[in-house]
């Protein structure tokens, strides 16, 4: 018997389908070019050997953020920091090993602190 597969995003506990990175509810919470951005880095199998890419560990770990997120709640925001942190350590490893920025487009770029304020997403 296998384990049940849940939804991703954090604290849902819905059982979804393996090949499925989040329940309905989440993926449609996602904007349109997230979405598919972690379907065009999803690797068919990667479910049953367990070796997602870099550039998708990136992305799925945005998106999971993406779904933490709550405006003016704290709490809610240090969550999202933590899968932000790891989206951002998968996004060097993917440019590390030469297989470009996985975020990019996805995440405002680099700006001046002045004019980054306020820009999370
Ligand atoms: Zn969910």
């Amino acid at each position: 018997m296998t384990t049940p597969h849940h939804c991703h995003a954090h604290d849902c506990q819905r059982v979804i389908l393996p090949r499925l990175f989040m329940c309905r509810k989440h993926w449609f919470s996602l904007p349109v070019k997230l979405r598919d951005a972690v379907q065009s880095e999803y690797r068919r199998g990667q479910e049953i050997d367990k070796r997602p890419t870099a550039r998708y560990m990136a992305v799925q770990q945005y998106a999971v953020c993406r779904t933490a997120f709550k405006k003016f709640d704290e709490a809610a925001s240090l969550v999202c920091a933590e899968y932000l942190t790891r989206a951002i350590m998968w996004q060097r490893r993917a440019i590390e090993a030469g297989d470009g920025d996985p975020l990019k487009g996805l995440i405002p770029e680099e700006k001046k602190k002045d004019q980054a304020q306020g820009e999370l997403f």
